[in-house]
């Protein structure tokens, strides 16, 4: 294999790619331009026992609540009626009062949240992009809630949560005690600790504002999302036009021949996980042990995500801090999706979420991103010669067959080549 790669960067440094310079004297008109950006910052609570215990009421209620709109969507539409998620949401507050009286403890947020949720599940089965929406099992599925802008307020070390003082002090009388001071007692214990200070609003700064939050419990931590909207300065990059292929094995080669893998980086930590599922396999069903393993598990898969993520943020960031105009496959999601029954794998996953967070930190630079038809062949076609030939998913090394060229290299390398060629072209007949 080393030989082969060899050879394979000899011949991409013989064979230059293609007019870098016209894209160049492009980039200087889009200077000085400010755009408005989304972004996230989450952030890790510290609550107490008293607030935890409002944080998984929180996400109970949510979880009931769209549960009960999904069993609604179902009654109604086997009626033959056409059943939408803000008619539902009407008739549940309609219900509130004499059926659940209970959602009162906690926000209304959390209403709202859940039918925005059962709304947006079904535009995605509706749109082909996900699956029938699912009923929300404890345990299983996610547990979160939203909060929008303006029912809460983020201070230097806290968050201060709606109807969570209120909850907290019921809570505190139903058990008996004596409370003064009220309203401070509930102020004060409405605010939840927070690990570190919100990255991008300060409350002066008219350049930003606050979307809403995400409250969320993960592998038995609680984090708040906050979802900002800022404005930058667009900053124009220097350097070369990139054609980049993404893939399972590799993550991304690029056309200069950067390569980044996927699974390397986790590998012991991906052995961990074997190890630690073959222990699960053992342990008796329903003793503590297995409860400690499975937390273990639980930890180990979210440590993963965490690593993984930052990695992608860090491949993107490279990208776009290197490039002047990146040309990129229109991923096939979707069929990625019916090909395989269940949810998407975490390496699919990573595909997406990279071609997206190149997409997002690109437009900070206003550098232009170049999607090529996803019925291009940059596998089969020679970058060189244009030749298409078969080739079969486990042959990682491109050979032409063409006599008068003959190319032989790293299969992606001539992917990314063949993707950098299509989009400038394309790109040329936009402009
Ligand atoms: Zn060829």
């Amino acid at each position: 294999m080393d030989n082969v790669d060899n050879v394979d960067t000899m011949i991409t440094m013989l064979t230059p790619t293609t007019s870098t310079s016209a894209i160049r004297t492009d980039r200087a008109n889009t200077a000085n331009t400010t755009i408005t950006v989304r972004k996230a910052h989450k952030i890790r609570l510290h609550p107490t026992a008293e607030q935890e215990a409002y944080l998984r009421r929180a996400c109970g209620t949510r979880r009931f609540i769209f549960n009960w709109g999904l069993a609604e969507w179902q009654r109604h539409y086997q009626a033959g009626e056409q059943p939408s998620a803000l008619a539902l949401k009407k008739l549940f507050n309609g219900l509130r009062g004499v059926e659940f009286p209970w959602t009162y403890d906690v926000t209304k947020c959390v209403v709202e949240g859940a039918f925005d949720d059962l709304g947006k599940a079904f535009a995605n089965f509706f749109a082909k992009r996900a699956g029938y929406p699912q009923f929300k099992k404890k345990g299983r599925s996610q547990e979160s809630f939203y909060l929008s802008n303006d029912k809460f307020t983020v201070g230097d070390q806290w968050v201060q949560v709606p109807v969570l003082g209120d909850f907290i002090v019921k809570q505190r009388e139903a058990q008996g005690e004596t409370v003064t001071k009220r309203a401070q007692l509930k102020r004060r214990l409405g605010k939840i600790n927070l690990a570190e200070k919100l990255r991008f609003t300060v409350k002066t700064d008219k350049t930003s504002k606050i979307l809403g939050a995400t409250i969320r419990c993960e592998a038995g931590w609680w984090f708040l999302s906050v979802q900002v909207e800022v404005q930058i300065a667009q900053t124009p990059v220097e350097g070369p036009p990139i054609g980049i292929d993404l893939g399972f094995m590799r993550l991304a080669t690029l056309s200069d021949d950067t390569r980044f893998e996927n699974q390397k980086p986790l590998r012991h930590l991906l052995a961990q996980v074997r190890f630690l599922n073959q222990q699960l396999a053992r342990r008796q069903k329903g003793s503590k042990n297995r409860e400690k393993t499975k937390r273990k598990l639980s930890r180990l898969h979210f440590r993963i995500r965490c690593l993984r993520e930052d990695l992608l943020h860090k491949i993107a960031h490279t990208i776009t801090e290197r490039y002047s105009f990146i040309g990129l496959e229109t991923l096939n999601v979707r069929g990625m999706f019916q090909n395989r029954q269940h949810a998407l794998s975490a390496s699919d996953a990573a595909i997406g979420r990279l071609a997206h967070l190149i997409e997002t930190k690109a437009q900070t630079h206003g550098t232009p991103v170049q999607r090529v038809g996803r019925f291009f062949p940059s596998t089969k076609r020679c970058h060189r010669c244009h030749h298409v030939r078969e080739m079969a998913e486990d042959e990682r090394t491109y050979v032409c067959f063409n006599p008068a060229c003959g190319w032989v290299g790293d299969r992606d390398l001539n992917a990314a080549l063949n993707i950098l060629e299509e989009a400038l072209r394309l790109s040329s007949l936009s402009a």
